[in-house]
Formats: structure tokens, C-alpha cells, sequence
């Protein structure tokens, strides 16, 4: 039996209150709450093992490298990756689309090349490509979405030419919760001779993701969105890929030996995690996929529907309400805009009832421009969320729209 109410005593924040209301936290695609495992795993760690990983003969350096790759374990198996070689440690899915955009851009793309992106992608998964496209004068294509907010995989097949080298594809949209097949779509990647990147931002906290299942040849995901620290993030590549690309970052960790005249590389996944790494993330991070498992996936990605088909039936039976994104299987995120009210003053009025949403653009400026809109509110659910705090949100969002 899965007991919100429960879950909800193991996150100490979300007892506080706003405004002398009780807070109704719906901001959740853009970070999660930590539960009281997670922050006293970072203490634990300071108080009582920190040192410098790798380079100690001590104890405690022993004992901090031991969590660090002990944390790495952690993900290969919560990802069913083959190797620990194929677990880099970055600071987020930011930093580890960059790296792929830099290193898998250097090894592998040159002038005149493609790359197909779509048109759902947040800014992190767009903004390097044209970097690299800056650099390089690489090709970008772009996969539409449909009124429902479907990629036309159609389309999607028909962008491939003999310069196609790269996929890059959001797993879940962060605004419309559109789930994208990316195991279809990395299978006509690979049978177009061309590679796949899935930003999995959104889907690795709400969903089992299995890297060996979907055959992608990258994916990342930040710890902050999975109820882990903020500053810890992971990149999953082929070692196959990986071991051709050159290092993202010089610098300590990294090397095998330097010269003046020459330097030589790490092995995986070193090469790649240049200065001291983030070892006491990364092992709360570890906590975390813990307590996310303990709590089984399945039965988070259940509540959550739950929760999700709940908000979607209040809010239809509010005049003037538009939802984005309507596919039947949806993440936990409902994009929504009200006739008449600009998202900004809806959001700031949620909030002085205690209700935390998001509202703007989400990072995702082509999809507003696809949808013609500014901006739009959104609310996302995690597994800690009740359908009382839905109804709460509902309640505001009737309250709101009666004062316009
Ligand atoms: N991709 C998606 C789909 C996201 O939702 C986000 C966070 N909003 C990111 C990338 C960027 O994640 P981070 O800021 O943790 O690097």
C-alpha cells in the first residue's frame, strides 16, 4: 500500500509552511525535495570520512574513494549499464550534453555533418549543438511536435541522410510530458548508421530506465531531479563511443602521466572526470536511487499517474484552461495556460496561497514559439505529493480565475 503521507515525514521541508499556509510543492521537474537520508548522508560524509578521493594512501582518502566507487556501482546498476568505465560523474544533464556536444562533436562530426535534435528539447540539449554548429558548421535538423505534443515520427524518418550522425532527444518533455519512444527512435538511428543521445532528466526520476533495453549510446541525468544533491549529475556513454572521444576538461584525476612534451590519458571513466570530483554528491546521490528503489519505481510511477489523471480531470472543468501536451501516457507534468491571465500573475498568486508552481518559458523557448504562447504554469508532481495538494492547486486555480 503506498502511504504519501508516510513517504511525506521522511522530507523535513515539506512541513513548513508559506505564508502561514501549508506549502503545496508542485514544482518538481525543476528540483525535488531531499529526504532526511540524503542530507544526513552529505553530513555523515563531512563529519566523519571526508578527504580527497583517489590520490591518498590514508584511511579516510580509502574510505571517501571506496563511496565514491561504491556510488558509481550505484548508478551502473540503477541504469543496467555494462561497466563502471560507462559512468562518468558531471556536475548535471547540463554539463554532460555539453560534453558529449564537445567531445563526441570533436571525435566524430566535421563540416557539412547532422545532427537531429526536436523541436521539445530544453535549452541544454539545443544551445551546445549551435555551439558546435558555431565551431564547426555542423548541420541542425529539428523533429516537430504535433498539437498534442507528439514528435511526427514520420518526419522523424524522413530527416535521415547519409550525413546523419547523432540523435538528440529528450526522454520526457519537461513541459509537455510527452514520453518519446527512444527505443524506436534509436533503432532507426542505428539502422541510418547514426548515434542517440536521451536527455533523461525528466524520465530517471518517475520511470525505469534500462540503457542496455533502449540501446542509446548516451544519457544523462541530474541527481537534484531524483531527490539527490544539486551539483552531481551523470553521463552514461558506450565505452565502445567513449573511448574515442578525447577528455571534455585537462587537469588532476584525469591523466595517466605528464610531460612537458606529452601527456597520456586515464582510462575510463577518468579521462573524463578532470579535478576532484564531487564525492560527497555522489554518494548521497547513491542514498538516493536507494530510497527511490526502496520505494519501487513502479509504485511511484503509479501515484503519480494517479495524481496526474486527478489534476488533469479538475482542471478540465476550468472555463478557459488550456492544457499542453494530451498524450495518454504522460510524465508527471501538466503545462497549462488560462484565457486571460498571463502565466507570471498566475503563478505569483498560487504562491501567496502557499502553492509552489513554475511559470515562463521552462527553458524550452522554440516549443513556446511552436505553441505560440509566451509562456505557460506548470505543474509537476513527485512522489511525496497527495491528491489533497491537488485539490488545493485546483481550488487556487478556480480561486484565480475568478478574481480576473
Ligand atoms: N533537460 C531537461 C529535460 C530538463 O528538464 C532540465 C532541467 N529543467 C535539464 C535538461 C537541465 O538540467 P540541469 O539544470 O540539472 O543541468
Amino acid at each position: 500500500m503506498y502511504l504519501p503521507e508516510e513517504i511525506r515525514k521522511d522530507f523535513p521541508i515539506l512541513s513548513r509552511e508559506v505564508y502561514g499556509r501549508p506549502l503545496v510543492y508542485l514544482d518538481n521537474a525543476a528540483t525535488t525535495q531531499k529526504p532526511r537520508c540524503v542530507v544526513e548522508a552529505i553530513m555523515d560524509e563531512y563529519y566523519s570520512v571526508n578527504a580527497n578521493v583517489h590520490r591518498g594512501v590514508h584511511f579516510l582518502s580509502q574510505q571517501a574513494t571506496d563511496l565514491h566507487e561504491a556510488a558509481r556501482e550505484r548508478v551502473r546498476t540503477f541504469l543496467n549499464a555494462r561497466s563502471t568505465g560507462e559512468i562518468l560523474f558531471t556536475r548535471g544533464t547540463t554539463e554532460g550534453l555539453n560534453l558529449v556536444a564537445y567531445s563526441f562533436g570533436e571525435a566524430f562530426l566535421s563540416e557539412g555533418d547532422e545532427v537531429i535534435l526536436t523541436a521539445m528539447e530544453h535549452h541544454s540539449n539545443i544551445v551546445p549543438w549551435q555551439i558546435l554548429r558555431e565551431r564547426k558548421g555542423i548541420v541542425l535538423k529539428v523533429v516537430p511536435v504535433d498539437e498534442t505534443g507528439q514528435l511526427d515520427m514520420n518526419k522523424y524518418e524522413r530527416l535521415f541522410t547519409p550525413r546523419t550522425k547523432l540523435v538528440c532527444t529528450t526522454h520526457i518533455s519537461n513541459v509537455l510530458g510527452t514520453v518519446n519512444p527512444i527505443r524506436r527512435m534509436a533503432k532507426t538511428a542505428h539502422s541510418n548508421g547514426a548515434f542517440i543521445l536521451v536527455d533523461a532528466a525528466q524520465s530517471v526520476p518517475h520511470t525505469q530506465v534500462d540503457v542496455q533495453e533502449t540501446d542509446c549510446d548516451f544519457l544523462t541525468f541530474s541527481g537534484h531531479k531524483i531527490y539527490g544533491p544539486t551539483g552531481i549529475g551523470v553521463l552514461y556513454g558506450k565505452e565502445s563511443l567513449l573511448d574515442r572521444m578525447p577528455p571534455y576538461q585537462g587537469g588532476g584525476e584525469m591523466i595517466s602521466r605528464v610531460t612537458f612534451e606529452k601527456t597520456t590519458y586515464e582510462r575510463l571513466p577518468y579521462k573524463f572526470e578532470a579535478g576532484t570530483p564531487d564525492y560527497v554528491g555522489s554518494h548521497a546521490l547513491s542514498v538516493a536511487l536507494d530510497y527511490v528503489e526502496k520505494t519501487g519505481m513502479e509504485n511511484i510511477a503509479a501515484h503519480e499517474h494517479k495524481l496526474l489523471q486527478y489534476a488533469t480531470e479538475r482542471m478540465t472543468h476550468i472555463p478557459g484552461l488550456r492544457i499542453y501536451g494530451e498524450t495518454a501516457d504522460k510524465g508527471a507534468v501538466i503545462s497549462f495556460n488560462i484565457d486571460g491571465i498571463h502565466p507570471m500573475d498566475l503563478g505569483t498568486l498560487l504562491d501567496r496561497l502557499g502553492i509552489a508552481i513554475r511559470t515562463g518559458h521552462h527553458c524550452a523557448q522554440p516549443l513556446m514559439q511552436r505553441f505560440g504562447v509566451e509562456g505557460m504554469a506548470r505543474a509537476s508532481f513527485a512522489l511525496y505529493n497527495t491528491l489533497s495538494e491537488v485539490d488545493a492547486f485546483a481550488d487556487g486555480l478556480e480561486r484565480v480565475r475568478k478574481m480576473f
